[in-house]
């Protein structure tokens, strides 16, 4: 068993004011296997308070000071791969096909950070006035569960860069993760203050966090309902924000694509992170004319995609994160049914071989239209719908009737009209043929997405205010 029971302020872990206990799962057994004592309001105002005393101060470093920290970070989060693998498994089952990624990309994130900072320009000339890039000042920094310990290092990497002090408030189902960054950061011997850590609950370390006069920016990643409720709050202090959200992501096929090529893609895209991530594309647009051709060859592909235990190594599909989360998934199999969608593989209920974990069996539904729920929300699960279009201006309307705009992929055999097709696609983020990441790109999304960029000079200028200065 875990026992969690301290938070990080001021540079130092000490017991906090909250008492709540909060239980910590196996999705893989469905047993508690920890607890986290949680953090309160009291606790949030004293790290805003440490963050605030510490930022006069580091505001005023200088770029190498910064990046000698950061470097001394990413060395010391690096240091600890292996025990964020077990805890990525154990804490929220993710599969050998992501877990050894969500090891991996805390440290490399801040790597990512360190290059944009060695190469940011903190003065620039706009005709006769200079323009100083100046930080904003304490950072609220509120993470997912489902890229916590990611999510924590990239966002704290790039305020850090900026002359920022934060305040992070992770995801209380992800204390095992944030106990080893926490214990990683700790060992990179920064100023006491310059980043506090606090476990609680969004709604009220959250709220304190994001209601706070004394707060100057929040960078949000989560659900679209969490953010809009983190606007409003902003809203009183003109507090800027950083949002990215939720998406329901078109992977369009488009009449010449190379079926070899486009389905294992278009599987992949669907079925990242077990179907938990925001980019995931869940709806796969297919031409008419081919449509019985690709349903046959995207049904053969998840019908033999492994969904069970996150240890063994076939293993693509993990347990959804929570019971609530099972439960949600199953609703939508279920609404999909009742909306008249065509079941071609999965269903209702665990997948074969599986038993107490909140495992799944992945889903894919047919003769789907694009105003249906389960074409329309984020489920968060591997459910993907095939949707048939007519013709390439009706496959672009359709990808863009969507509230979301967070990442698309468009598959094709003449890639220079593939290109042509997502010029016209309204996301952040759009994939020609490729699943590849480029982490000097901004991230974000349009639409109902979010609001805002993160990655490279993007990342570092969204904790920042440009002042001008003349004569
Ligand atoms: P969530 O919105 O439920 O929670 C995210 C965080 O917000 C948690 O730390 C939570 O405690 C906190 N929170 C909850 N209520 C709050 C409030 N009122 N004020 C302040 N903070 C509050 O999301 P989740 O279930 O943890 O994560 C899944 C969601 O995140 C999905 O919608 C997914 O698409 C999204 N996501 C987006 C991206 C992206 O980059 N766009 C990446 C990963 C996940």
């Amino acid at each position: 068993m875990h026992h969690i029971e301290q938070v990080y302020i001021n540079g130092e872990f000490v017991t906090p004011h909250g008492t709540e206990r909060f239980d910590l799962y196996n999705p893989a057994t469905a047993r508690v296997i920890g607890q986290v004592r949680l953090a309160d309001a009291v606790d949030g105002e004293r790290a805003i308070a440490a963050a605030r005393a510490a930022f006069p101060a580091w505001s005023k470093t200088t770029k190498q000071t910064r990046i000698a920290a950061l470097q001394r970070m990413y060395a010391a989060v690096a240091a600890r791969h292996d025990d964020l693998l077990e805890a990525v498994v154990e804490e929220y089952g993710a599969p050998a096909s992501r877990s050894a990624w969500m090891a991996s990309y805390p440290a490399e994130v801040i790597a990512q950070a360190i290059a944009a900072l060695e190469a940011f320009e903190f003065t620039t000339v706009a005709g006769t006035a200079k323009v100083e890039m100046t930080p904003l000042g304490v950072a609220g920094l509120i993470t997912p569960w489902n890229s916590d310990a990611g999510f924590i290092c990239g966002k704290l990497a790039a305020a850090l860069a900026a002359g920022c002090t934060a305040v992070i408030k992770p995801s209380e189902m992800s204390a095992l993760q944030t106990q080893i960054v926490t214990e990683a950061l700790h060992a990179a011997d920064l100023p006491p203050g310059v980043f506090n850590i606090v476990t609680g609950r969004g709604d009220t370390v959250g709220e304190t966090i994001s209601r706070h006069p004394h707060v100057a920016k929040i960078s949000f990643t989560g659900s679209t309902r969490t953010g809009k409720a983190i606007l409003r709050n902003a809203a009183e202090n003109f507090t800027r924000v950083t949002l990215e959200l939720g998406g329901k992501s078109p992977t369009l096929i488009l009449d010449d694509a190379d079926i070899k090529q486009a389905i294992p893609l278009a599987v992949q895209a669907g079925l990242m992170n077990s179907g938990q991530a925001c980019v995931a594309g869940t709806r796969i647009l297919v031409p008419q004319s081919r449509k019985a051709e690709f349903e046959q060859a995207l049904a053969q592909a998840i019908a033999a995609v492994k969904s069970g235990d996150p240890r063994d190594a076939k293993t693509v599909v993990g347990p959804m994160v929570s019971e609530r989360q099972w439960q949600r998934v199953q609703g939508y199999i279920q609404k999909g049914l009742a909306e008249g969608a065509r079941l071609l593989v999965g269903g209702v209920g665990r997948p074969e071989g599986t038993r107490d974990g909140w495992f799944v069996r992945p889903t894919l539904f047919t003769d789907v239209h694009n105003q249906m729920a389960i074409a329309r929300d984020e489920i968060f699960g591997p459910v993907l719908c095939v949707i048939a279009y007519r013709d390439e201006a009706e496959a672009i309307a359709i990808a863009n009737d969507t509230d979301y705009g967070l990442s698309a992929l468009v598959l094709g055999g003449d890639s220079g009209r593939a290109r042509r097709v997502a010029q016209q696609i309204h996301a952040g983020r759009v994939l020609v043929n490729t699943l590849t990441h480029e982490p000097k790109a901004p991230f974000g999304g349009f639409k109902h997405s979010g609001v805002g960029r993160e990655m490279g000079a993007w990342g570092i200028s969204a904790f920042m205010e440009p002042k001008t200065i003349l004569g």
